[in-house]
């Protein structure tokens, strides 16, 4: 039979890397939820906009036209038209898309989105709020973790040698940042709910983790 599975967990715990290889594994639609926010930050700095603006922030969600090409494999993301995909992993989203996320109007344009793509069968969702909000029935809800060193780590391997290149330190910041903004807002806050499986992966090697999490779909 095949699922609805739910992962949560805060910044930089391999959240989209790992659920894109267990999708791919099941044959499951693979569904990145902060890449949906991301857009909307990217859209709102594309505009000029002021990303502290709440009002004016919401008020490009009708004209947003924003779009998602999931598969098992990637999960792509457009705005009009543009694949906007590698342009959302640049810095000056990371820094403004925690704010953007925690507006009300935003998450609800995006969470009704959601729950859509996710009617099919057999899909993996990945993002915050996917076992709380999206998806609460889901039949397999994972809260991936790691310490935030570990995860910062992790980060600075991904992005070396590439144009996101930052030194270690920023990058444990920015992963701290976002985490108390995701725990601390009103709407959504990032938590683990009481019928999630934790996985912390501090000191599990990437196939280690996809593994476990493998094992705990075919309970
Ligand atoms: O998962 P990712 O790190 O790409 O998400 C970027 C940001 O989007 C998160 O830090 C969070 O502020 C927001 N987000 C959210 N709810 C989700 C997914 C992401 O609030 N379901």
């Amino acid at each position: 039979k095949k699922i609805a599975i739910a992962v949560d967990g805060p910044a930089g715990a391999g959240k989209s890397s790992i659920s894109k290889v267990v999708a791919n594994t099941l044959g499951y639609l693979y569904i990145d939820t902060g890449a949906m926010y991301r857009a909307v930050t990217w859209a709102v700095l594309d505009q000029d906009l002021n990303p502290d603006d709440q009002g004016q922030v919401e008020s490009i969600l009708p004209s947003l036209e924003l779009t998602m090409e999931p598969s098992d494999a990637s999960c792509k993301v457009f705005i009009k038209g543009r694949d906007v995909t590698g342009l959302i992993r640049q810095q000056a989203i990371n820094d403004n898309v925690s704010k953007i996320a925690s507006y009300k109007a935003v998450r609800e344009y995006l969470v009704e989105r959601q729950q859509a793509m996710a009617q099919v069968g057999g899909v993996i969702l990945d993002g915050r709020d996917i076992g709380s909000v999206v998806l609460p029935d889901a039949e397999l809800k994972i809260y991936l973790t790691a310490s935030v060193e570990a995860r910062a780590k992790r980060r600075w391997l991904e992005v070396k040698g590439t144009d996101n290149e930052q030194p270690l330190v920023e990058i444990q910041e920015s992963v701290q940042n976002r985490d108390e903004m995701d725990k601390n807002r009103k709407e959504s806050p990032l938590v683990c709910v009481e019928d999630a499986i934790v996985v912390d992966s501090s000191n599990l090697t990437f196939e280690e983790t996809v593994a476990h999490i493998l094992t705990l779909v075919q309970e």
